[in-house]
């Protein structure tokens, strides 16, 4: 079954609130099995509503609105969806009963452009909302379906959660099943290059990937009759992107690289202090985002001049001198340093050239050094990062804690 999305609202079209709705919706019915084919956003418009409700109908079969289900004239998504199936408003008691009732609760009367709420078509189904005025409702035509929800967040998960996916369970039977790979230190076409042959033509499961931020997450989608049936669809495919991406997979699911770093660390029992100069605190700042890092967490520094990190950590005057501050020497003093002066097995330091002043021929913007000394050996990355100075900054940091997936 294929579906689509329409919100309506004229404060959606302006940009005035985020669009929560669609993402639920559109989250909720993959994970019924449900494609969606098409998001729209319409504002309250007769014409146009008609217009988006026969665009999406020809290529859909199911169309869910969020939206304009209220008391007032410029709700009108109810009276737009009877039109457009040809089908007559006529007052509903028990909606109108149900409504005062619910009114009453709360110490209200209802005014007559509440009764407005109670009219539907007699042949659609009417869904109950118990956390406001206005009903949702089920229309029918032709193999057709428009089902019309509430606006307010609260209102619509409520009625989605207690109607609608009842409803559009006993419509479908498969499921779909998703499985989530996160990967650092891979472009996204990069990875499609590597994957190229494994994924091409693949239609169960697919393979979707999504880059963000120097990162790739990629999902696994198997379709089904049960959830074992899709983990095994899933399972072989898992097995080789593995085998060709693997090394760059950092984790499953919902996690992160902050996540999955911390916990190597407080796993392994792994004692760190950082030194950082150009991140400014932010590798730092990563890895106490993970609750249980004081186990090993010793100490962070931000080494900013030259003193402080000859004072703070001992790193050469000669050095400084002689190849900067922003040089792989001094990286490896720094992460030599701060190891030593908090006795930790890792210490970990940056030291680069943010932007946007202070670039070079010899040492543009971007150019950062990561030091990593573990138990007593340094290594040293050089990165060429591009970005403002806050991407930069940024990149740098989250480069840091990817080596210290150890
Ligand atoms: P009401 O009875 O409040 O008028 P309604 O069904 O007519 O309900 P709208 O008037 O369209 O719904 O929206 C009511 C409120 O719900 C909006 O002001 C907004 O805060 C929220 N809302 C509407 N649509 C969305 C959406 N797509 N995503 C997130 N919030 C929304
Ligand atoms: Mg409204």
């Amino acid at each position: 079954m294929r579906a689509e999305i329409i919100t309506v609202g004229t404060e959606i079209l302006l940009g005035d609130i985020v669009n929560t709705n669609s993402r639920y919706l559109a989250r909720e019915l993959a994970l019924l099995g449900i494609e969606v084919y098409y998001q729209g956003s319409v504002g309250d418009n007769e014409d146009r509503l008609l217009e988006a409700f026969g665009e999406s109908l020809k290529r859909s079969d199911l169309v869910i609105t969020t939206g304009g289900l209220g008391p007032t004239l410029d709700d009108i998504t109810k009276e737009v969806a009877a039109k457009y199936f040809g089908q007559k408003m006529e007052l509903n008691q028990k909606s109108w009963d149900e409504i005062r009732e619910f009114m009453s609760k709360l110490d209200k009367s209802p005014t007559e452009n509440n009764k407005r709420q109670a009219y539907f078509p007699k042949e659609a189904t009417i869904l109950k909302n118990n956390n406001g005025t206005a009903p949702g409702a089920i229309f029918k035509k032709d193999n057709k379906t428009i089902i019309v929800l509430p606006g307010p967040p609260r209102e619509m998960v409520a009625m989605f959660e207690e109607s609608v996916r009842p409803y559009l369970e006993n419509l479908t039977e498969d499921i779909l099943v998703s499985k989530t790979l996160r990967l650092y230190g891979i472009g996204e076409s990069k990875l499609e290059t590597e994957l190229l042959d494994v994924i091409k033509g693949q239609t169960n499961p697919t393979v979707a990937p999504y880059a963000s931020d120097m990162e790739v997450t990629l999902r696994i989608t198997a379709k089904a009759k049960s959830s074992e049936e899709a983990t095994k669809l899933i399972g072989p495919m898992e097995e080789s992107i593995r085998t060709r991406v693997g090394k760059y997979i950092y984790g499953e699911g919902d996690t992160s690289l902050d996540e999955v770093v911390s916990k190597i660390l407080v796993e392994k029992n792994l004692k760190i202090a950082v030194a950082e100069s150009c991140t400014g605190g932010m590798v730092s700042a990563s890895l106490i985002n993970y609750p249980g890092i004081s186990s090993v967490f010793m100490e962070g520094l931000i080494t900013y001049s030259n003193e402080a990190k000859m004072e703070r950590l001992g790193v050469k005057k000669e050095t400084l001198d002689k190849f900067g501050a922003v040089s792989e020497e001094t990286a490896i003093e720094m992460a030599q340093g701060v190891c030593k002066k908090f006795n930790t097995n890792v210490g970990v330091s940056t030291t680069g050239v943010a932007g946007p002043g202070g670039g070079t021929d010899e040492k543009p913007v971007g150019l950062v050094y990561i030091g990593v000394c573990i138990n007593g050996k340094t290594k040293v990355k050089k990165l060429n990062l591009s970005g403002n100075r806050f991407k930069v900054r940024q990149r740098a940091a989250k480069e840091a804690l990817n080596e210290l997936r150890i």
